[in-house]
């Protein structure tokens, strides 16, 4: 049995345990149906099969599981820390024990190819283990000394918050979030994609299993006009961080108002990679072919506009485009896979019809664009060339294994063309000139900027966008700022003069 015929033996029981189980709400540590009983289905984008029913969290829902982490804030606020940490690693263990198990899930319910989505699942522990490791130190402070007083600060949670996670890696993102909530005392009720359902459930099952107590979080299925509206609207949730589209930021801000949620938002992007003729040419290639084409180009970080300096324009994209040619499409469980199958029909149908606009547009169709066979959402990775940065091919977020190039003549062409536009998450330069690196990364509008690099998360640094791609930042210290009020207390190191009202004669 080669390993692809492995993966779908070992499959095989997980999907029959979903079959006959469904993905249920999880509450105050029990496993739930909706309050209304209704659920819906759940397909993989492998061959539009039905994997499984879920859930369909409605209002009524997520008030239970507001109220259930509410009840459990104060006494897991005030844990001891190193408790906190040692139930974190015990997660960790466990989500390593099972990597496995998440990563066929993943692959199955969002059409990722295997070969990233083991490496997401251990990212997935790595999360928990860097947050379990500074959990002790999330309330630390200043001392901030003045004349009279002895001034200092300290952090405290914020209190229960939503966290609303998209279908692509919905894993490992979902982690990300929670293990620094968890870490500061937070407590969590989770809405994950209703795309992409399985894994969330599994990561909750996990936590339970490492003694986390019961209602510090909780899971509701759903849809995001139904649950994950009502999440957001929720008087008892002090906090909303959530990662999808920009427009979906917009609704969530205007629908938290009422209640003042703090919001923390990652969005969508259109980042550049400029390829200065002065770089390493073998690896800007490598790269840039990496961060378009990997995870099905469903991903924020990807680099889905090439800036390619004119002089070595035509050379840069003929290698390109024998390299997108050779790029392996498949079922995403088969090891060689490079490229699986897209979310979800409806996603398949947005990304096609870019197509259509690029040939509108004047661009050329380089390699790809067309749907791949006619079961399942696969698309042919596609290079548009022959573009011009006005185009809606250089503007919007097409979110699938699509690269616009645009060749540029100056620096000055190169900043302009990657600033002129609404995103700003993250700029890829490619040169040798070191003072040009500076002065590029300097003048993009970007929240994180790669020199000489693809996107290697460091999880100290922080990670988020600027203009329409976010508001704040997720990684070390950041992610407690998102999670934590400050509070200050002064305290008199004597007599110090106390202004005197109400005394007659005292003028
Ligand atoms: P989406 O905005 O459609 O959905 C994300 C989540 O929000 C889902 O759980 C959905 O149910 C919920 N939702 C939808 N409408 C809602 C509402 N009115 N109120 C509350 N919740 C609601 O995004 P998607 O299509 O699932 O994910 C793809 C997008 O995510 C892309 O734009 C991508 O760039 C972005 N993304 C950004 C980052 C980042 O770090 N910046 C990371 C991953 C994905």
């Amino acid at each position: 049995m080669d390993s692809f015929e492995v993966n779908q033996k070992n499959l095989k029981p997980l999907l029959e345990r979903f079959q006959s189980k469904g993905i249920q709400n999880l509450i105050n540590g029990v496993s739930v149906p909706s309050s209304s009983g209704e659920t819906f289905d759940n397909f993989t984008p492998v061959d539009n099969s039905f994997i499984c029913t879920v859930a369909k969290g409605n209002a009524a829902d997520i008030d239970k599981a507001a109220i259930s982490a509410k009840e459990a804030f104060p006494a897991w606020r005030d844990t001891d820390p190193k408790a906190r940490k040692k139930i974190l690693h015990k997660i960790a263990d466990l989500i390593v024990s099972r990597a496995e198990e998440i990563a066929l899930c993943e692959s199955w319910d969002t059409g990722q190819a295997i070969r990233f989505m083991s490496k997401a699942a251990l990212r997935g522990a790595e999360n928990f283990r860097y947050y379990a490791d500074i959990a002790p130190q999330a309330r630390d402070g200043k001392h901030l000394p003045s004349p009279t007083l002895m001034n200092i600060t300290t952090r405290v949670p914020i209190g229960p918050v939503g966290i609303i996670t998209p279908w692509n890696t919905p894993f490992m993102l979902s982690t990300w979030k929670i293990a620094p909530a968890l870490a500061a005392g937070c407590t969590v009720v989770h809405k994950p994609a209703e795309f992409s359902p399985m894994t969330a459930s599994l990561l909750l099952e996990i936590a339970h299993e490492a003694g986390l107590p019961p209602g510090v979080w909780n899971l509701v299925n759903g849809l995001g006009e139904e649950a994950g509206v009502a999440l957001t609207e929720h008087p008892d949730i002090k906090a909303i961080a959530f990662v999808g589209e920009s427009r979906t930021g917009s609704a969530i801000m205007r629908q938290g108002a009422d209640t003042l949620k703090r919001v923390h938002f990652e969005l969508g992007g259109k980042n550049p990679a400029i390829v200065f003729d002065d770089a390493d040419l073998d690896r800007a290639l490598d790269a840039v072919v990496f961060m378009i084409y990997s995870l099905n180009g469903e991903r924020c970080t990807s680099s889905s506009r090439l800036l390619v300096q004119s002089s070595i324009a035509e050379e840069f994209t003929s290698k390109l485009a024998a390299r997108v040619r050779n790029i392996k499409v498949g079922n995403p469980l088969d090891p060689k896979t490079e490229v699986g199958p897209l979310i979800h029909k409806i996603h398949l149908d947005k990304v096609l019809s870019y197509f259509q606009v690029a040939r509108d547009e004047g661009a050329t169709i380089e390699v790809g664009g067309s749907r791949q066979g006619q079961e399942g959402c696969y698309v042919q990775p596609t290079l548009l060339t022959d573009a011009t940065e006005d185009m809606r091919i250089s503007r919007e977020e097409i979110f699938g294994p699509v690269l616009t190039v645009i060749p540029f003549g100056t620096e000055e062409e190169a900043i302009w063309i990657a600033n002129d536009v609404r995103y700003g998450l993250t700029g890829y330069v490619w040169t040798n000139n070191l003072a040009r690196s500076l002065r590029v990364s300097n003048a993009l509008e970007a929240g994180m900027i790669w020199v000489n690099s693809e996107n290697v998360r460091h999880l100290p640094t922080p990670f988020g966008g600027i203009k329409d791609s976010g508001i704040g930042r997720d990684g070390g210290d950041w992610s407690f700022e998102f999670y934590m009020e400050q509070k200050h207390v002064g305290l008199a190191l004597g007599n110090h003069r106390i202004p005197k009202l109400g005394i007659s004669g005292n003028q």
